[in-house]
């Protein structure tokens, strides 16, 4: 994680943030070494590989690297995507794409907060990067990732409850609606520039 856990504060707090990184996302690199322990093969794999071609990965441990694979991943990306300097808006080639695909950042916004409060139960809600170097919002439950799906993630909200829970409750949308404060435009538009530029 490049920043301290209180970091964030007020809009993602101290204790999810420490909680959501040290046990959860430690859970999901615990579970998925687990797994592929006795599948060298597979294990020496990175789990972008795993993710990108599960029907490849040994059907015994197919779910598991899915679950557990997929929840490495995502959280990967999703601490990278945050600081906190962040907010506003993105620039360069990403602002272009956005106005061009959604029409404005505020209907991209109101999009992929749809996207992330209609998520039923736990999931995450995706601004991912299609085979056609499109932009495409996505939710997807579970732990389940754009990348398993012939696109590239370049933002996700996580909406499992353990992401918000002890700060905002039941209150989706006013964590939703934080989460854009913290978001690191910078990444996110290098990450677009390098896979879609
Ligand atoms: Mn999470």
């Amino acid at each position: 994680m490049p920043y301290a856990f209180d970091a964030l504060e007020p809009h993602l707090d101290a204790r999810t943030m420490e909680i959501h990184h040290d046990k959860h996302h430690a859970a999901y690199v615990t579970n998925l070494n687990k797994a592929v322990a006795d599948f060298p093969e597979t294990g020496k794999l990175p789990v972008e590989e795993l993710l990108k071609n599960l029907a490849a990965v040994p059907e015994r441990i197919r779910t598991a690297v899915r679950n557990q694979g997929g929840g490495h991943y995502n959280h990967s990306l999703f601490w990278r995507t945050l600081t906190p300097n962040g907010g506003g808006e993105p620039k360069g080639a990403l602002a272009g794409a956005i106005a061009r695909r959604f029409g404005s950042f505020a209907a991209f916004k109101e999009a992929l907060t749809k996207a992330a409060t209609g998520q039923f139960g736990s999931g995450w809600a995706w601004l991912a990067v299609d085979g056609s170097k499109q932009l495409a919002i996505e939710p997807s439950a579970n732990q389940d990732s754009p990348i398993s799906h012939d696109k590239m993630p370049l933002l996700g909200i996580d909406v499992w409850e353990h992401a918000y829970y002890l700060k905002y409750q039941n209150r989706r949308p006013e964590y939703v609606a934080a989460f854009f404060n913290v978001i690191n435009w910078d990444f996110v538009g290098n990450r677009f520039d390098q896979l879609a530029g």
